[in-house]
């Protein structure tokens, strides 16, 4: 039962915001940019933000050379470049906002490893850059397969060797915890523990109802649940996809640093300190993996830990430290979903794996819809 004071200050907003991934943390964030009176609440069924923000690996990135050869297959060539913008104005925007220090963000490079089937993307490097070169202002993939062998990889299964000096790596943990210590300072209200089960359009406002019972109103909704939006909106187009990652204990003498992708990204892999981070394998049963339940299965695990063995660590000791997994959202081709669902509810969701760098624009984005 609530009471005269709880229904007086807590229940009503102008804005609500589902979800405190990095997307509703952004959305939040903006939205108190433009509007600092604005009362602004964000709703999180988990104890802290629960599905991709705070799992994933960390890579600040927007695509390797295989990665934007294969999406050119799919997609004209002007919408590739306008992702990758999004992606890159994205990583800015953050670092802006959070800082580089408090996002321990490391512009230590990227690589791509080349495989054979990979050798033919070489031909394809240039009019890649050519592409991006608006962007960037200068070449973004270079051929740095003359320091292969520096690196100690097992050089009988990588052929080449892709280097992209825009690329870095950050702490998701600090990312988030910044970007929500930045909201609440901005006076957004964050809820935790808080499960939306349903929302309602009315002709005085919105009502978000939830497990708990308790229901709030606003005048405008953002939803931004990436993998878990079927609950609220059951005919949208998207399936999640589970990732796995793994981290290593320390290890001595480790030959390099930098974020490490292959086979068109569906593998990662970087050093945290000494340790090396590892995900991927999501190909070896995309349909398998399509699923909300976090859970690290065996298939993937194992195959890991063999590349671990195999390729990337051939002559090192490395023991596992601990395995974990995450939930992001997929579609038939890249492409977010940015959209007003209705004059009041506008919906920022289906981030797949780049959605660190996508994630405060797209906020910044719906943060737009939200003041319009
Ligand atoms: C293993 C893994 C590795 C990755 N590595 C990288 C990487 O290195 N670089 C990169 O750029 N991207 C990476 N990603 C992708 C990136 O993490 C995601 O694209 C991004 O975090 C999505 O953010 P989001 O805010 O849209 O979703 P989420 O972070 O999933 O946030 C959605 C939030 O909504 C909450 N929620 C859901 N339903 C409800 C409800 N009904 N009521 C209330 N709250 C609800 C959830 O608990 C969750 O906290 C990775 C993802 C995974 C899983």
């Amino acid at each position: 039962m609530l009471s005269f004071w709880e229904k007086d200050e807590f229940l009503n907003y102008d804005h609500i915001v589902i979800g405190a991934g990095i997307v509703g943390l952004s959305t939040a964030i903006s939205i108190k940019e433009s509007t600092p009176k604005a009362r602004v609440l964000v709703l999180e069924r988990g104890t802290f933000p629960t599905g991709a923000s705070t799992k994933n690996a960390g890579f600040a990135c927007f695509g390797s050379l295989t990665e934007i050869l294969s999406d050119l297959k799919l997609m004209p060539e002007s919408e590739v470049f306008n992702l990758v913008k999004l992606r890159w104005e994205g990583l800015q925007l953050l670092r802006a906002r959070v800082g580089d220090k408090a996002l321990d963000y490391q512009n230590l490079g990227g690589y791509e490893l080349m495989r054979s089937p990979d050798m033919t993307a070489f031909e394809e490097m240039q009019k890649v850059n050519e592409l991006l070169l608006p962007l960037f202002k200068e070449p973004v993939y270079h051929d740095r397969t003359s320091v292969l062998d520096k690196l100690g990889f097992d050089s009988s299964k990588i052929e080449g060797l892709v280097f992209n000096p825009f690329e870095a790596q950050l702490h998701s943990g600090k990312m988030m915890k910044s970007l929500a210590a930045l909201a609440t300072g901005l006076g957004v209200e964050i809820f935790t523990g808080t499960s939306v089960s349903q929302f309602d359009e009315g002709p005085d406002g919105i009502e978000v109802q939830t497990d708990s019972g308790i229901s709030f109103k606003a005048r405008k909704l953002a939803i931004c649940t990436n993998a878990f939006s079927k609950r609220l909106l059951p005919e949208v187009d998207l399936a999640p996809g589970r990732g796995v990652v793994l981290v290593t204990k320390p290890i001595a003498n480790l030959k390099f640093k930098g974020t490490f992708h292959y086979d068109e990204g569906y593998y990662y892999f970087r050093n945290y300190q000494d340790r090396i981070l590892f995900g991927g394998g999501r190909n070896l049963d995309v349909k398998g993996e399509e699923t909300t339940e976090f859970a690290v299965r065996d298939l993937l695990i194992n195959k890991l830990k063999l590349d671990l063995k195999e390729m990337i660590l051939p002559n090192q000791k490395f023991e596992i430290d601990h395995v974990w997994s995450g939930i992001m959202a997929f579609g038939p081709n890249k492409q977010p979903i940015l959209e007003n669902y209705s004059e009041n509810v506008h919906v920022g969701i289906r981030l797949g794996g780049m959605g660190v760098a996508i994630g405060s624009k797209m906020g910044f984005e719906l943060a737009q819809r939200m003041l319009r």
